[in-house]
């Protein structure tokens, strides 16, 4: 298969169809610009299971997605994306760089949940912006940002009460949009607990990634926590 794009966790191959591609799941962690990295072995077949069923669950609640099956234990097909250079963060509770940025503690619930931009753009280590300097960048219209904006509130509506059926609770998470070749905006990438903070809705046991930034212990065992609990 020819090879389109590889990033930090995923590889993406061309299909015989121009409009769909396969995306592949790496077990390569990254952290910090990738300035932590490290091999985990199995980590690429649970993210994909992982975001597999939560975007079955999207695509079910009528939230647009690139996402059309499950290939196998590392790949997923997808709808091919025109992608935004910008990432959506959503969240309920607070934790990681809002923390820092705003000198704020660790775990107080928001009132409402809170939508933040963010420029893609690893040299310049993927600053938070507004939507003028969006605009001015011109990296979506105007009427674009809103629907990333309101569908990125639908998704943690959706996956929020999803999660908290499974004892899980959804502190924040990372989106990407992108263009499909039928012209509308969906989510794509991944959703996963590389993407997400997940913690344990009794012991606020943290079961993504902070394990591997902040050496809190077994990487797979945190997110072979969360499978199992989607999968009941
Ligand atoms: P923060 O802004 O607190 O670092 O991240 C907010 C949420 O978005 C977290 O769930 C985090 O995992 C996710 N996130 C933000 N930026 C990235 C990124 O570049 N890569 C990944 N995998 N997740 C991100």
């Amino acid at each position: 298969m020819k090879k389109i794009y590889e990033g930090k966790a995923k590889i993406v191959y061309a299909t015989e169809d121009e409009n769909r591609v396969i995306v592949f799941f790496k077990d390569s962690a990254t952290a910090f610009d990738a300035t932590k990295k490290a091999e985990i072995e199995g980590k690429g077949v649970i993210n994909n299971t992982i975001s597999s069923m939560l975007f079955e669950i999207l695509n079910g609640s009528g939230i647009k997605t690139h996402y059309i099956k499950r290939l196998s234990d590392r790949e997923m097909l997808v709808w091919k994306a025109k992608r935004f250079d910008l990432e959506v963060v959503v969240r309920n509770i607070t934790a990681g760089s809002i923390c820092r940025r705003l000198g704020m503690k660790e775990g107080i619930e928001l009132k409402k949940p809170l939508v933040e931009l963010f420029y893609k753009k690893d040299e310049l280590h993927d600053p938070l912006i507004c939507k003028s300097h969006a605009l001015m960048l011109s990296l979506a219209e105007e009427e674009q940002i809103d629907r990333m904006e309101n569908m990125a509130l639908q998704v943690n509506e959706v996956l929020k009460g999803f999660f908290q059926a499974c004892g899980i609770i959804l502190v924040d998470f990372k989106l990407e949009f992108g263009i499909l070749p039928d012209g509308e905006i969906a989510v794509i990438d991944e959703i996963s607990p590389d993407t997400c903070r997940l913690w344990d809705a009794e012991s606020k046991e943290k079961l993504d990634k902070d394990r591997f930034r902040f050496d809190l212990g077994n990487l797979m065992e945190g997110y072979k926590k969360v499978l199992e609990r989607i999968q009941r």
